[in-house]
């Protein structure tokens, strides 16, 4: 099992729904070291360039018109298989299909509004923690 790092995000809706707390709570009980963690509120384009991948797709303005509309808190998760397990624990995208026990299931209340994000790859996780927090911070 290899330690790697994942970039987390508490999105604005679970963050609005005072629910950031009950989710910091799940991370600290599966296990993961936070390794840093912020309060930010993204302009449209720092939602825009964080999720670029999905710039053709239909939802794209909608996403990150939602993921401006009040604070987020992204952080750095550590850990054995971090990226998978993060995966795991946040549930299925869209969580009427999320299994039960995840954070989804518990806290989102569509496949926008889905409450947490999660990188999908090592190499996904670089650059979105690089996008967020700088080495220094990483200590
Ligand atoms: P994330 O990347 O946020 O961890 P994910 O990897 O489960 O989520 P992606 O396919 O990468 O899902 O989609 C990124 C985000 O775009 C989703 O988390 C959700 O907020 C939004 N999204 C995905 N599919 C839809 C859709 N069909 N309609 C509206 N928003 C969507
Ligand atoms: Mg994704």
């Amino acid at each position: 099992m290899s330690v790697e790092r994942t970039l987390a995000i508490i999105k604005p809706d679970a963050v609005a729904a005072g629910a950031a707390g009950k989710i910091l709570t799940r991370v600290e009980q599966a296990g993961f070291k936070i390794l840093a963690l912020k309060m930010i509120r993204m302009s449209f384009d720092d939602a825009a360039g964080f999720y670029a991948v999905h710039s053709a797709r239909p939802f794209f303005k909608s996403l990150c018109t939602f993921m401006t509309q009040g604070p987020c808190i992204p952080m750095v998760l550590e850990g054995g298989n971090a990226i998978a397990r993060w995966r795991d624990l946040m549930g299925a995208t869209d969580p009427a299909k999320a299994a039960a026990g995840t954070i989804r299931k518990d806290f989102a209340a569509s496949i926008e509004a889905n409450a947490v994000h999660g990188s999908d790859a090592t190499t996904t996780a670089a650059f979105e923690i690089a996008y967020f927090f700088s080495a220094r911070e990483l200590q």
